[in-house]
């Protein structure tokens, strides 16, 4: 995974740098992950499912209440699928209000 998570590098609030620690990765579905991070100076956290493959290099993220315990234990009822991590990419497309950023390279 090092080499491709220059995506989402830092706060969308404050800018801070996400330092190394504050970054997890929930889940890892194919091209698909989801990422959860927080922000060491404003505290803000940030979910994002981040999508890398050979055509598209994508990520959505938005502004999150739940703590990557929280996450972790919401995403261990169920196995993920393929198509929850699109239901939620489509629901955060379908929400742009809640986006903080969306950034293809
Ligand atoms: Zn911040």
């Amino acid at each position: 995974m090092r080499g491709k998570s220059h995506f989402i590098s830092q706060c969308p609030l404050c800018s801070h740098k996400y330092q190394k620690d504050s970054v997890r990765i929930l889940e890892q579905e194919g091209d698909a992950r989801l990422m959860h991070m927080t922000c060491g100076k404003c505290k803000n956290a940030v979910l994002a499912l981040v999508v890398t493959s050979k055509a598209v290099v994508g990520s959505v993220g938005m502004m999150t209440d739940l703590t990557v315990k929280d996450v972790v234990r919401l995403r261990e009822k169920e196995a993920v699928t393929e198509e929850e991590l699109l239901e939620f990419h489509t629901l955060l497309k379908q929400q742009p209000q809640q986006w903080l950023q969306h950034i293809q390279s």
